[in-house]
């Protein structure tokens, strides 16, 4: 599969989910319906059973057999199964999945149009001879700040579609898509999506890929669980072609370099395992790398098992960069 392939392929996975996300309250897959009380799972009603319990009509003991079986074995069930991936792929969950990672590469571009940069913390990009931002696949950009125009409308698009959802999963989808539809939101369900619009969106434009480096646990916990495995798929780099990053200059101007500018977590690709803490596994970076290399490929590729321990052991001993 070359590197465009597997790009259009993740792009498939990630609207595939970003639907699921949306619809998965709508058909019951997935919820807590707080006017119910309990949750929904795969379009059956999801109980504890302990109202048996507080009626007197089961012993403690069967209660607590309720409680395992339908509480903490689902959770850790899945809870293992997520983290095993993680240990074996990385955050595979974040880059191929998640529908917030699909946001901040979506606003990424759009802000990469207005200002040259993914992110408005980042710093001026190197320009090429051209006196134009080159992009990951070899075409020149003048930013132009008639695309904030299009970045700040797409960022509250995201944050409303965001706090709809997210008040699905609480409340019944059918009711809450009734009442926008028809302009009639009670105070507290337009509370929650008007809040929830104002935070997501100022969340999207300042702090995409801060708030998945820093502060979500899922990516966190999948990152830990992946350090704990020198084996683990990881983004290798071809350290003795380094010399051949010099391509990166001549096309995108000094202090280019492809892998870089393209990284939606602003991480420096060709580093040692440690400072890619936050890795989506995205694969951008081997594509952005293809389209310099097209003649010899890409210096960087997932590799595994012995050959990430080998990569690591190349890359620890002979530093980070070339
Ligand atoms: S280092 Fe590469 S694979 Fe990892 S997040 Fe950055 S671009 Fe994606
Ligand atoms: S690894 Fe590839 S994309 Fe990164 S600096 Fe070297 S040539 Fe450029």
């Amino acid at each position: 599969m070359t590197s465009a392939e597997r790009q259009s392929q993740r792009l498939l996975w990630q609207l595939g989910f970003f639907v699921l996300f949306i619809l998965a309250p709508v058909f019951d897959l997935f919820r807590f319906d707080l006017t119910q009380g309990h949750a929904w799972l795969l379009g059956m009603p999801w109980r504890l059973g302990l109202d048996g319990f507080l009626a007197g009509r089961i012993p403690p003991l069967e209660a607590g057999i309720a409680l395992i079986l339908r509480l903490f074995l689902p959770i850790l069930g899945g809870g293992a199964l997520f983290i095993f991936a993680a240990w074996r792929w990385g955050r595979l969950y974040c880059g191929w999945l998640c529908p917030h990672f699909s946001v901040v590469e979506a606003i990424n571009n759009l802000m990469r149009r207005a200002s040259g940069k993914q992110s408005v913390w980042g710093k001026a990009p190197p320009l090429a001879a051209n006196g134009l931002l080159r992009q990951a696949n070899g075409t020149f950009l003048k930013p132009d700040k008639r695309w904030w125009l299009a970045t700040v409308p797409t960022a509250l698009a995201f944050g409303f579609i965001w706090a709809v959802v997210l008040l699905t999963y609480l409340m019944p989808p059918l009711q809450i898509y009734s009442h926008l539809f028809h302009g009639a939101l009670a105070r507290n369900e337009a509370l929650f999506i008007g809040a929830g619009t104002v935070v997501l969106t100022l969340e999207f434009l300042f702090a995409r890929h801060l708030f998945c480096r820093y502060a979500c646990a899922v990516g966190l916990f999948q990152s830990l669980a992946w350090m704990a495995n020198r084996g683990a798929m990881v983004i290798g780099f071809e350290r003795k072609r380094a010399a051949d990053c010099t391509a990166c200059r001549e096309e995108g101007g000094n202090g280019y370099y492809a892998c870089e500018q393209v990284c939606p977590m602003h991480l420096k690709p060709r580093s040692v395992k440690q400072a890619m803490f936050t890795c989506t596994q995205c694969a951008q970076c081997v594509s952005a790398c293809d389209g310099v290399q097209t003649a010899k490929g890409s210096l960087l590729n997932w590799v595994e098992g012995e050959a990430a321990r080998q990569n690591e052991a190349t890359m620890s001993l002979t530093g980070k960069r070339d």
